[in-house]
């Protein structure tokens, strides 16, 4: 928890900047969501942002079903490990043991958690889950059944535009009363891919070093241990440039420079690099999808039929968290699912 007493973010950026001038912006987001995730649940209604598992029980249950399918179809193997990357409040895992439970698939559960405060709730939801800090101290003697939804586009990246002098990082400033992106000094050129050397001045480009360290790490893990990973997340498929840096707090986009620690901090999650990533590392790449057509291909609308006839009282509620997850104009197209496996394992339904 972060104390009451604990120096702002904004004064220890500005001080750092007096002293030693801009901070890279990979420091700047990297620091403050460190900060904002520390000490607070941010999720839900009351928070700044909500999550496919908050809004229908059917996103973990369907996750688990897909689980629990491939894993069948790789002959059962026991033991094994469910890994989860920044589970939140625990809703997907809560849903997706569930859901697997029923198939008798009960695995070993592994929380790859850095904030205290959602610890706490992880707990409650699953009291038999393990902590980790990161993926490097999760076991390595069975397959992984990995998991990541909303993680990646909170792990800060790195922006280069190209000037007049030629490639410079992104780094923010502080003036006129505000914290502002500023081209760096130092000539970043070589940091850049041939094919875009030579862009129009003003083209900027965007890395995650972070979330491309993580999925080696799971490629690797796969390629070694065998086991199935689903990276849920806004993002593209595509290659792309421009800043896709954004903001959230309460629910409404704000500054990303107004509030380093308040607020949440994001970006699109470039999934092209992420297989070109699994791929050389020897794990086997299943696609990447729309959450619309992931979500319709495992039966999301025959599950929402059922659950409404069930309970017909809820059937406007279950209607809405429906369209919310898979319509185009919602969460439907911007979010994609990457499926990852074992070199050996079967392919995954809904690819
Ligand atoms: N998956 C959840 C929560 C998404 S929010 C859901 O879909 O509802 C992002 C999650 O990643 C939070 O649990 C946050 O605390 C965690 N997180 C963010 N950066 C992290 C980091 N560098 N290491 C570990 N966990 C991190």
């Amino acid at each position: 928890m972060t104390k009451a007493n604990a120096e702002p973010l904004t004064a220890i950026f500005r001080r750092l900047i007096g002293s030693y001038g801009p901070i890279s912006l990979l420091h700047y987001m990297g620091e403050s969501n460190a900060r904002y995730y520390a000490d607070k649940d941010p999720l839900g209604s009351a928070g700044d942002f909500i999550t496919a598992p908050e809004i229908s029980q059917m996103f973990g249950e369907l996750i688990g079903l897909w689980l629990a399918d491939i894993w069948m179809r790789a002959g059962s193997p026991v033991p094994v490990h469910y890994v989860e990357l920044g589970p939140g409040r625990g809703t997907l895992a809560r849903d997706a043991l569930r859901t697997m439970k029923r198939v008798g698939l009960e695995p070993q559960v592994h929380f790859v958690e850095s904030s205290n405060a959602l610890k706490a709730l992880q707990a409650e939801a699953v009291p038999d889950a393990q902590w980790h800090h990161d993926l490097a101290s999760v076991p390595t003697d069975a397959p992984l059944l990995l998991v990541g939804n909303e993680f990646l586009d909170a792990l800060p990246v790195r922006q280069l535009v190209k000037t007049a002098e030629g490639w410079r990082e992104r780094m923010v400033d502080w003036g006129e009363d505000r914290f502002r992106p500023v081209a760096g000094d130092k000539p970043m050129d070589a940091a850049v891919p041939d094919a875009l050397k030579p862009a129009d001045e003003g083209t900027l480009i965007e890395t995650c070093p972070g979330a491309a360290a993580v999925m080696h790490e799971i490629a690797t893990r796969m390629a070694a241990q065998g086991g199935a990973a689903l990276l849920i997340d806004y993002g593209y498929a595509e290659p792309r440039t421009g800043s896709t840096l954004q903001a959230l707090h309460a629910h409404t986009k704000v500054d990303p420079f107004a509030m380093p620690g308040e607020a949440d901090l994001t970006c699109l999650v470039d999934f092209t690099i992420l297989a070109d990533i699994a791929r050389n590392e020897g794990a086997a790449w299943l696609g990447t999808v729309t959450q619309g057509d992931f979500l319709r291909a495992l039966g999301i609308e025959t599950r929402a039929a059922n659950l409404s006839s069930a309970a017909p009282q809820h059937a406007e509620t279950i209607r809405r968290a429906t369209d919310r997850l898979i319509r185009d104009d919602e969460m439907g197209t911007l979010f994609k699912v990457m499926g990852v496996t074992g070199p050996d394992w079967p392919q995954g339904a809904g690819f």
